[in-house]
């Protein structure tokens, strides 16, 4: 879909009338997602109210595709638009899918999307824009794979071409076969194809393909310059900076940030090729090369090849645009996600950027199942196995091979979790490939901070988390630890606190803290917190059977300052809190 924003489109739905068209068009697009208007219709992500979800959407470049009036959407949006910044594709849409209206983002692929979501729903779409209309495609929006010399001379060049000059085209410019253009082969104006950089020459409209691959040799050493010193060499050569299409280092650089960010600073996809044990990565680079230039059947000829210099950077300069995913392989990377306790809005934002941006989703097949909705090409795999060293190093194994694999937890990752286990296979590990993985940990609301929420403020004081599962650890570590968290007065919430493998450890715990703790402590049992299921129930340590409790509970055992109250007026619940105080010791001298 020529010059779609990458981004996934977010379709908003203000009722049920909508959802049955904005089903159809979310399948058009990869991984778009339908954002509902809670308590009136449910889609994949919930929001409460339309005006800051639509603000919040096109400020992080989200296109949008609202389902409802034009006019709404443009009130809404009206306090950001003063400032005309980066602009994602803003369109309305009839609830019955009767019009299409491109609103805004005309230079980020708006008329594109109307036009093929028109197409899906066999309506006419509103398309307004001049240029669009008389040549049937936006010229300063081309396809993906070429890039834009300069947007100021591409409006310029287009009103002359509106006022009625005339054009040749230099180069190959495929997607333009079909356009309805003024074109001359004498004339003074010519859109021009190149990698070359533009020369200033107001009458041309220069697009530069994405062609340029930029490799560095096995002896290259990258540092803090190199953004500059790749520019440089295009600059040398006379090619522009937005022809670069990939670098490509040896695997051997793969951990190296400062390769890293000249891709980052250059926008580039930063490919990498294995070495041999000479360092010697020329017979690999060949083949790697190869493959992204043989996508596109222009560059079985005119492929020009640049030495490398004195920074060891060797240039490939093809006439059309290189796939840069197929060369090599990416750096991989391995992202460990604590999902929270299972409600939606309790999984963090960045925890649903890593999940979505994730190839493949690694873990216990209930958690693989809550990181949802994932997009049917995102591996999904789901073990029930317990080996958890054995499950990270089957997603390091993974990563290596370029994936992006997110491993997830409930809760936090490093709350009793995979995170752990992840650092643990790792530190054993001398495989260099595995060290090269990008690696990431993102929190999560562990089931202890869910749990204390809903009751009041139980952890409100000094608290600590123990496991009573003894899987991994002696019961006389867990018991020493029970007694001296006990005796120094600690709230506590366990995990783990009981299972049918493990059926006698609660009883015994609670004994060794009924010795210290009086019967009357405070004690919160949460269960299945942050799903549906979800139970609470407040009881106190002398009252608590190791029968109220099951693996799927937390408990938290107060301290001899927790304490309870109800509101006035509300005979209902109760509200739990441990103070930030301690009453002063007066004895103390
Ligand atoms: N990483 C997780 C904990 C994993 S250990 C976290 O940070 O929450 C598993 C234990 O966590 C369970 O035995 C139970 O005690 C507790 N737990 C996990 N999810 C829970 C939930 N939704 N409600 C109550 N307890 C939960």
């Amino acid at each position: 879909m020529a010059g779609v924003s990458a981004t996934p489109p977010a379709i908003i739905v203000l009722g049920p009338g909508a959802l049955a068209t904005a089903q159809r068009v979310k399948a058009l697009y990869e991984g778009a997602r339908i954002h509902a208007l809670q308590d009136r219709v449910s889609g994949d992500v919930a929001f409460a109210e339309l005006g800051a979800h639509l603000r919040d959407c096109y400020t992080r470049g989200l296109p949008i595709i609202a389902l409802c009036a034009a006019g709404i959407v443009i009130r809404c949006l009206a306090p950001l638009l003063a400032n005309k910044g980066a602009e994602p594709p803003v369109l309305a849409l009839a609830e019955d899918g009767s019009a299409v209206v491109p609103l805004l983002g005309g230079l980020t692929g708006v008329n594109v999307m109307a036009r093929t979501i028109g197409a899906a729903l066999a309506v006419a779409p509103a398309i307004t824009t001049s240029g669009e209309l008389r040549f049937g495609t936006c010229l300063l929006n081309p396809p993906a794979g070429y890039a834009l010399a300069s947007l100021a001379q591409g409006k310029r060049f287009v009103s002359d071409l509106l006022a009625g000059d005339r054009t040749r085209i230099d180069g190959h410019a495929p997607w333009l076969d079909h356009v309805d253009l003024p074109r001359d082969a004498h004339a003074r104006h010519a859109i021009r194809v190149s990698a070359q950089a533009w020369d200033g020459n107001p009458a041309d409209l220069v697009i530069h393909p994405r062609s340029v691959i930029a490799a560095l040799g096995a002896v290259a050493v990258p540092d803090a310059t190199l953004a500059a010193t790749v520019e440089r060499t295009l600059q040398a050569h006379g090619l522009a900076r937005q022809a670069l299409a990939a670098i490509v280092a040896p695997a051997t650089l793969m951990g190296d940030a400062s390769l890293a960010n000249a891709a980052a600073a250059l926008d580039v996809p930063l490919r990498f090729v294995d070495a041999d044990i000479d360092g010697d990565i020329g017979a690999g680079l060949d083949t790697a090369i190869a493959a992204g230039l043989a996508p596109n059947k222009a560059n079985e000829a005119n492929v020009q090849r640049i030495a490398a210099n004195d920074a060891g950077i060797a240039l490939t300069v093809a006439s059309a645009p290189v796939d840069p995913l197929a060369i090599g392989r990416a750096r991989g990377k391995l992202t460990v996600i604590g999902l929270g306790p299972g409600r939606a809005d309790l999984l963090t934002p960045a925890a649903r950027a890593a999940l979505d941006d994730a190839t493949d989703i690694v873990g216990y097949a209930t958690y693989v199942e809550m990181a949802g909705p994932l997009r049917a090409q995102q591996r999904r795999h789901a073990t029930d196995n317990r080996e958890e060293l054995q499950r990270a190093r089957h997603a390091f194994e993974m990563a290596c091979e370029g994936r992006r694999v997110a491993v997830v937890s409930s809760g936090d990752p490093g709350v009793f979790a995979m995170a752990a286990a992840v650092l643990e296979a790792l530190e054993a590990s001398q495989d260099p490939r595995w060290h090269a993985v990008e690696l990431a940990i993102v929190p999560g609301v562990s089931a202890a901070l869910a749990t204390a929420a809903r009751v009041g403020a139980p952890l409100g004081h000094d608290f600590c988390m123990i496991s009573l599962s003894d899987n991994l650890k002696p019961w006389s570590v867990i018991e020493t630890r029970l007694l001296h968290a006990a005796q120094a007065d600690l709230v506590m919430a366990f995990y783990n606190p009981i299972s049918r493998a493990r059926p006698w450890q609660l009883d015994r715990a609670l004994d060794v803290i009924r010795g210290v703790r009086s019967g009357d402590t405070r004690v919160v049992l949460g269960r299945d917190v942050g799903r549906p299921a979800e139970t609470l129930r407040a009881t106190t340590l002398g009252a608590l059977r190791s029968s109220d409790v099951d693996m799927r509970t937390m408990v938290i055992v107060g301290s001899s300052m927790t304490r309870g109250f109800r509101r006035v007026g509300d005979e209902q619940g109760e509200w739990i809190y441990t103070p930030r105080w301690y009453p002063q010791d007066d004895t103390a001298t």
